[in-house]
């Protein structure tokens, strides 16, 4: 087969590098791909976000599956351009992307499917949406509707913060994804995340993880896009991860077909776990990232097989081979993410890492300058172990990041810290 993998970042690599090794795969392409790809695939520049332009490099290159990586090609509806052209696609239409692109969509899913959450209400007026949090106290949760870039949320322990997130949002800080904004009960427990491809009928858990949101060590500091990951997550055992199942995921599978949406590709559920029950906090459309270096670790080859049967709905004849391992990602993020960070320091040392398969340093934010690696975003490296236990993994893992020479350039000490 002929593939093509949209995006550029650390999840795409990771997606990449397993679909790499499968026998199945002929021509590897990426679009428009980071430099660490170079061995594994060919990088093509072109309009992600355009469905004619995918298309028409599919035509020229043979391509027989699309992998779409991020939620922007999605939310475009490049999923649904490819399939009405007859080519296979890995990833939701933009109607099922609804589940990523409205918290209050979700909402109205999970209440008409019955499925756990935080009760709600949504609210397109400051007014009432005071008088609301004022009734209710906090802790209290605001998130603006839409997609604001991942800044929309805030977890609001007092009402002076609750009423201070309502004042920002609608006065415009989140622009259009702002106008309308749900205010839900603040949730306790442990998160995890749990990824289930879908193929619009059938249901097929692929992996749990845990990441590490803020930037410093003991999770202090603000938040960032992940500074490190783990899988399996231990909190999330098998019997919770039937209830999710049969809760939560299989009811929103049945409930988006029932509406003329199935979801087809990767349901990303982010879940409260609290006294052995999972509640969901969100949907997301694509594989997170890092989550997707510690997952593509496990899965190894036969993440093309997965990925393949879900696009063509074949995931009812489809079973995962678990292996008795664990993986464990670090992100090296350049110094001052997530605030001002300088972009262009040299990376070095990258060369004289040893190969092998347990081991990977996944490149998210890369470039060639002069023939040398150089920094271009906040998040750059993953230095990703896979092992037999959570320890050799994190060992791993931390053997090439520290083996990295790049003075520009920061990751925690403690990634993995709550299971190890
Ligand atoms: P979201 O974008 O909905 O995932 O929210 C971002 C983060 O805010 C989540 O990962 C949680 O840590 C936190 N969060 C969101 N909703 C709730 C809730 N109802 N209760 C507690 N924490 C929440």
């Amino acid at each position: 087969m002929n593939i093509l993998i949209l995006g550029s970042g650390g999840r795409e690599h990771a997606l990449a590098w397993a679909i790499r090794q499968n026998p199945k795969c002929d021509r590897l392409f990426v679009a428009p791909g980071n430099p660490g790809m170079e061995p594994m695939a060919r990088l093509a520049a072109l309009d992600i976000l355009s469905g004619p332009a995918v298309i028409g490099f599919c035509e020229e290159n043979a391509i027989d599956l699309v992998v779409i990586g991020p939620e922007a090609p999605l939310a475009a509806g490049v999923a649904d351009d490819l399939r009405a052209a007859g080519i296979l696609a890995f990833g939701p239409s933009k109607a099922a992307a609804m589940l990523e692109a409205s918290k209050s969509f979700t909402k109205e899913v999970c209440d008409a499917c019955g499925a756990p959450t935080a009760a709600w209400a949504r609210f397109d007026a400051a007014e009432p949406a005071r008088a609301y949090i004022r009734a209710q106290g906090a802790p209290i949760v605001i998130k603006a509707d839409g997609l604001a870039a991942g800044k929309g949320v805030t977890v609001a322990m007092t009402e002076t913060e609750a009423l201070d997130a309502i004042d920002r949002a609608f006065g415009g800080e989140f622009g259009a994804a702002g106008a309308e904004v749900v205010i839900e009960e603040f949730m306790a427990g442990e998160e995890a995340s749990f990824f289930i491809l879908c193929d619009g009928t059938d249901c097929l858990p692929v992996g749990t993880a845990q990441d590490h949101k803020r930037v410093g060590d003991g999770d202090t500091g603000p938040n960032t896009g992940g500074m490190g990951a783990y899988s399996p997550a231990p909190v999330l055992t098998q019997a919770i991860q039937d209830q999710v199942m049969a809760e939560i995921v299989r009811p929103t599978v049945v409930e988006m077909a029932r509406r003329g949406t199935p979801f087809q590709g990767v349901l990303y559920a982010g879940l409260m776990i609290e006294n052995g029950h999972a509640r969901l906090v969100e949907y997301n459309v694509r594989f997170g990232d890092p989550e997707c270096q510690v997952l593509m670790m496990r899965l190894g080859a036969q993440a093309l097989d997965l990925i393949l049967a879900c696009a063509e709905g074949q995931l009812s004849e489809t079973a995962v081979t678990w292996a008795e391992d664990h993986a464990l990602t670090v992100v090296l993020a350049a110094n001052g993410y997530p605030g001002d960070y300088r972009k262009g320091s040299v990376i070095g040392g990258m060369d004289a890492l040893p190969e092998d398969s347990s081991h990977m340093v996944f490149h998210a934010g890369t470039a060639l300058k002069d023939g040398q690696l150089v920094a271009t975003g906040g998040r750059v490296l993953a230095a990703t172990g896979r092992g037999a236990t959570l320890t050799e993994a994190h060992g791993r893992a931390y053997a090439l990041a520290d083996a990295i020479d790049w003075p520009g350039g920061f990751y925690r000490r403690d990634i993995g810290w709550r299971a190890l």
